[in-house]
């Protein structure tokens, strides 16, 4: 077995990465993993293993047809993570969001119909769906993104779909709630509030505060991003949530809790221009149909996440602040 990853070296590719070779997957336990990644800003090959027998890492463009052509024959699997992700970028500029998470996608695509890839996952985002102020989104939902990042996510969703209806691609789509956990870019509202309450800096808190969002471990997510690639059905969409429902401001009094800060470093900032106000999931498809159930508690996970930025500053803190965070 041969999987490709694309954006292995980021936050969620990377932890799947890493229990891929770490035998975290059973019956995956030998499987080739080969990391597609352009590492940008956001990706980080210190993410990874710098030697494994398993492992090939490719510093590449999922936008370069040319080289998926060439990279692509003999794998079995791809999962496809590769993307801009910062909707606060999206909002400066969304060229890079539509190139990579638009045209990449498309190009992904065309590459594993016509190297005969058998199985691909595509992961998306549950913003895909816009903003819902009670209740939570089937997978039936229509597409109503808010944001340039949203809604290049939703044009990429809508080609991995449309080469499982024309060509027959045996595609899956994931729609994820919120992650969060260790090595997250710190732009990221948890790791961006962990980082600056560590090194004792004020936290920007958009609006006040109130936008809800629906979190879930990494691991959890990356679970069920595998068990879609073992089991999903070809043209399917599968929500993947984690019913923890927290405001940013009770999420950010946790932080202060677990980072041992004073409330005055919270500073109220203007509001995100178009910002959604709640996100929330059904996700009972895949609970019945694939047997998913997260298992991480999330006051726990979190505890544990603040607990790894605590003891990896190295990681994440930037030259002018090393001395402060450590
Ligand atoms: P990330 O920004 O941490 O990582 C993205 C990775 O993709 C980086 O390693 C980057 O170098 C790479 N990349 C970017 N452009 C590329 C290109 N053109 N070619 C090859 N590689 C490229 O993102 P993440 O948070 O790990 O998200 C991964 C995926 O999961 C994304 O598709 C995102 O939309 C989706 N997702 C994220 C969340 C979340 O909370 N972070 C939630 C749901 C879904």
């Amino acid at each position: 077995m041969r999987i490709l990853v694309t954006g292995g070296a980021g936050f969620i590719g990377s932890w799947y990465v890493r229990t891929l070779l770490d035998g975290g997957y059973l019956g995956y336990e030998q499987a080739e993993v080969t990391v597609l990644d352009k590492l940008t800003y956001a990706g980080n090959r210190g993410n990874l293993p710098e030697r494994h027998e398993r492992l090939t890492f490719v510093q590449g463009d999922i936008c370069d047809l040319p080289l998926l052509l060439d990279l692509l024959p003999g794998h079995d699997a791809v999962v496809h993570f590769a993307a801009e992700s910062h909707v606060d970028r999206s909002i400066d500029d969304a060229a890079a969001f539509v190139t990579t998470n638009v045209v990449g996608t498309q190009q992904l695509m065309e590459a594993c119909r016509r190297t005969g890839v058998r199985r691909v996952v595509h992961v998306s985002t549950d913003e895909v769906y816009g903003s819902i102020e009670s209740g939570s989104w089937t997978e039936e939902w229509p597409l109503a993104p808010n944001s340039p990042y949203a809604a290049s996510k939703a044009g990429s969703d809508l080609i991995a779909r449309a080469y499982w209806h024309t060509h027959g691609l045996d595609v899956s789509i994931t729609r994820c709630s919120n992650n969060y956990g260790p090595y997250q870019h710190p732009e990221k509202l948890i790791p961006l509030f962990v980082t600056n309450l560590l090194a004792g800096e004020p936290v920007p808190l958009y609006g006040d505060g109130s936008n809800i969002r629906e979190w879930l471990h990494v691991s959890d997510h990356c679970a069920a991003i595998h068990l879609v690639l073992t089991k999903g059905r070809a043209g399917a969409v599968y929500n993947i949530g984690g019913g923890n429902e927290r405001t940013n401001r009770q999420i950010t009094d946790v932080l202060l809790q677990l980072c041992d800060a004073p409330p005055e470093l919270v500073r109220l900032v203007a509001d995100r221009k178009g910002h959604d106000l709640r996100y929330s999931l059904d996700d009972s498809k895949i609970r019945d149909e694939l047997g998913y159930a997260p298992a991480v508690p999330f006051e726990e996970g979190l505890a544990a996440t603040v607990a790894w930025y605590r003891e990896n500053p190295q990681w994440w803190a930037p030259k002018d602040r090393t001395g402060v965070a450590g």
